[in-house]
């Protein structure tokens, strides 16, 4: 069918959907980019008892964004594990999580789905030591939960299932719904860890501080080492960059098909008109060579000898333009006088 050469709905939604998930991507891309820019950036520094000076000497007192590594140690009191006996922490957390099958009407097929229920953390007030404890220095860490990629150890876990009787099994098949349990966990952030934070250091009070940086940079607690922290953060960036260059080729092939489908369609039309032109200008010339009224020819009259009645459609162009004695009398390969197309087939026309 032609379409005028306009791309179909499903190629506008495809070069749209593309479009949109490639600008996503980039957006992405481009923050996780400079998050990695920033961290490699950043001031490393250590604890000792030096911290103070450099920070009292730096403007305002502060380094906007640095790196330091230590142990952590409580300020007063400490968190308890509530499952394991001398598991002491400083941030604790318990998530309950309901697991259950849900049924798929469309794909008829059980499938398996997780919801967070419950979850609740604690903190206590807590600095990061230097590894030698011989070094009277330490760091505060504040507001330790506005940080990412906050790994903590998982010191308990368990999966209590849901009881099943007959009744109920029988209710989960109507309503399309199978709970399977509860998954229990806790995870902290032990006493005595290795912690490489990343965020802003200020001395206020006599006291280091390191809480989350300004300017939209981000804040680290992790208990990877600073290399590895910046790697796991360049390997993100990477699957976010591929994904921009995948999906911006197929938008930007997408488009490419568009307009050349629309260029292709235009040729054609023009190719079209110009001899639809030529034939008109030389249909003239042959009148006043034959020196006939143009309108004492009947506009059925075929094109050719301008006197037969047309009789027959030249396929594929479907023109009806000519008498059989013409059609016989071109020469071969035969072409449709009006368009120029090879003639495939003719059919005869009846006139009823
Ligand atoms: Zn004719
Ligand atoms: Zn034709």
């Amino acid at each position: 069918m032609d379409s005028g050469g306009k791309p179909s709905t499903a190629q506008v939604l495809l070069f749209a959907t593309t479009s949109a998930l490639t600008a996503v991507f980039y957006s992405v891309y481009s923050r996780r980019s400079t998050t990695v820019a920033r961290l490699k950036g950043a001031k490393q520094l250590s604890i000792n008892q030096d911290l103070k000076n450099i920070l009292a000497e730096a403007p305002g007192k502060c380094v906007p964004y640095a790196v330091i590594e230590g142990v952590v140690r409580a300020v007063k009191e400490e968190l308890n594990s509530q499952f394991v006996e001398n598991c002491k922490g400083v941030v604790e957390r318990l998530t309950l999580k309901e697991k259950k099958m849900v049924w798929n009407r469309t794909t008829h097929l059980w499938n398996e789905s997780e919801k967070v229920i419950h979850q609740r953390t604690n903190t206590v007030p807590f600095d990061l030591v230097p590894h030698n404890e011989a070094v009277a220095a330490f760091v505060r860490v504040i507001r330790p939960l506005d940080s990412s990629e906050m790994d903590m150890e998982t010191t308990y876990e368990n999966f209590h299932p849901t009881v099943q009787t007959l009744t109920n099994v029988i209710g989960h098949f109507i309503s399309g719904e199978r709970p399977k349990g509860i998954h229990e966990t806790e995870e902290m952030l032990r006493l005595g860890a290795c912690v490489t934070g990343v965020g802003e250091l200020v001395l206020e009070n006599n006291l280091v501080k390191l809480q989350p940086p300004k300017q939209g940079l981000s804040y680290f607690l992790s208990r990877l080492d600073f290399d590895s922290l910046v790697e796991k953060q360049q390997r993100s960036v990477v699957v976010w960059r591929i994904l921009t260059a995948v999906f911006g080729m197929l938008a930007s092939s997408m488009l490419f098909f568009i307009l050349w489908k629309r260029w292709v369609y235009h040729r054609k039309r023009r190719k079209e008109k110009k001899v639809l032109a030529e034939f008109k200008e030389q249909q003239k010339r042959r009148m006043e060579e034959l020196n006939v009224d143009m309108a004492s020819v009947s506009p059925s009259a075929c094109t050719v000898c301008l006197s037969r009645p047309r009789s027959c459609v030249f396929l594929e162009c479907g023109h009806v333009c000519a008498c059989d004695q013409c059609y016989e009398a071109l020469p071969e390969p035969k072409k449709c006088p009006i368009c120029r197309g090879n003639i495939e087939r003719v059919v005869p026309l009846y006139n009823s």
